[in-house]
């Protein structure tokens, strides 16, 4: 078991997790792009917009602790569209390019259409276009793919766990049914969205039956299917190891069925490792984050709905950007500081992960619907 600290409150945990950043005393605008202690550059950005959602999946918002009485944040703690805006724009001149909207889930945030519209227009300093996605549970792509894809949003991913309506009913648990989500797929792609991800967690002995199923369902759709390792993020999923399905065994029985080729990477940063199949039916991916790591490839930041920045899925610390935003801090003392955090950043939680497990090193975490994925 790994070495936590003991959890009497969420709340408590939540605010232990704070702290301010330092606004180094010279102040240079930026210039070139931001390393961090292990070389690695700040690309992505993912940006959590609400803390709440609709599903209770057991490996994120277990429902026996994220009740009715949970202590949800009131809407004046969430940042605001514009001080997101005013974030992205600073990471953008540190060297971000792509930034993913999450959460919770990200459709519960009203308006969330025009922040979208708002994101969608910013660009590099190269003038190159910023590629703007966003992670959905898909339960309200329905009704606002076309308001999303109209807003600008380049590409979405929607999570599955299964393809059989009691399987994604015991998954999402609260009985979501499974057509629903089908049909925002079908929506998203006539819309106009392309290359539309899905992503399902896999967890041994509960939903990995599914994975054929899934296979057959998608190939020839043009949707991209990603096979998630089950993860130890937060601490309310109850993780084992035993429960991981590594991505290896995914692919070998898929492989057996349907013969698959890998593909070589987009770019160094990119989480998922891709495969095609042989007959040209389509494109698969694996995420391995638990049997092999790609920490030392790692160049996402996370800000939370409250505007605390993580350098890491697992991070025990978040950084309160949300104070200098509302203080009178112009945009080059909040840029600095986020350079000397990312140039401070010496995270690679899931290298570690054996050591934190075998309890040689303490590590404690946020939960996953509060970073977002
Ligand atoms: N609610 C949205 C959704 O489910 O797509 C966005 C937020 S969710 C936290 C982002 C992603 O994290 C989802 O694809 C979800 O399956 C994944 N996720 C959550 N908990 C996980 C865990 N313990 N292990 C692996 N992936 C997890
Ligand atoms: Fe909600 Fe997404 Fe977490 Fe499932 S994975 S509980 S849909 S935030
Ligand atoms: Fe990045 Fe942390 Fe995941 Fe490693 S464990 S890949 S540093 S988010």
């Amino acid at each position: 078991m790994s070495k936590t600290i003991p959890i009497t409150s969420l709340d408590d945990l939540k605010s232990s997790f704070t702290t301010l950043p330092i606004i180094p005393k010279e102040l240079k605008a930026p210039v070139g792009l931001l390393q961090d202690a292990h070389g690695r550059l700040l690309h992505d950005l993912r940006i959590s917009v609400t803390d709440r959602c609709n599903f209770r999946c057991s490996y994120c918002m277990p429902k026996e602790i994220f009740t009715k009485q949970y202590n949800y944040l009131g809407q004046s703690e969430l940042l605001s569209f514009e001080e997101i805006i005013r974030l992205a724009g600073i990471f953008i001149g540190h060297g971000v390019e792509k930034i993913r909207l999450t959460g919770g889930e990200p459709l519960l945030r009203k308006g969330i259409e025009d922040l979208v519209s708002m994101l969608s227009v910013m660009k590099t300093p190269s003038g190159k276009p910023i590629d703007l996605t966003l992670t959905t549970n898909g339960s309200l792509l329905q009704k606002k793919a076309k308001a999303l894809f109209d807003a600008g949003l380049s590409r979405v991913t929607v999570s599955l766990d299964g393809i059989n309506d009691a399987v994604f009913r015991q998954m999402n648990d609260v009985d979501f049914p499974v057509q629903d989500v089908l049909d925002s797929i079908e929506t998203a792609s006539l819309v106009g969205f392309k290359n539309i991800k899905v992503n399902m967690v896999v967890k041994k002995g509960v939903n990995e039956h599914e994975i054929l199923p899934m296979v057959e369902h998608f190939r020839n759709s043009g949707v991209i299917l990603r096979f998630i390792e089950y993860m130890d993020v937060g601490n309310t999923n109850g993780w084992q190891m035993s429960e991981v399905v590594p991505s290896q065994s995914v692919i070998d029985l898929i492989n057996e069925k349907y013969p698959i080729v890998p593909v070589e990477q987009g770019y160094s940063g990119e989480v998922a490792q891709k495969w095609q199949f042989v007959d040209g039916s389509g494109e698969i991916g694996v995420i391995s984050s638990v049997t092999q790591a790609f920490c030392s490839t790692c160049t996402r930041a996370r800000i939370s709905m409250e505007g605390k920045l993580f350098l890491c899925l697992f991070a025990n610390t978040g950084f309160d950007l949300k104070q200098l935003l509302r203080t009178n801090v112009s945009d080059l003392e909040i840029s600095n500081a986020i350079a000397n955090i990312w140039q401070g950043r010496q995270d690679r939680y899931s290298e570690l992960r054996g050591k934190i497990h075998a309890g040689e090193i303490s590590h404690a975490k946020v939960e996953m619907s509060y970073i977002g994925g």
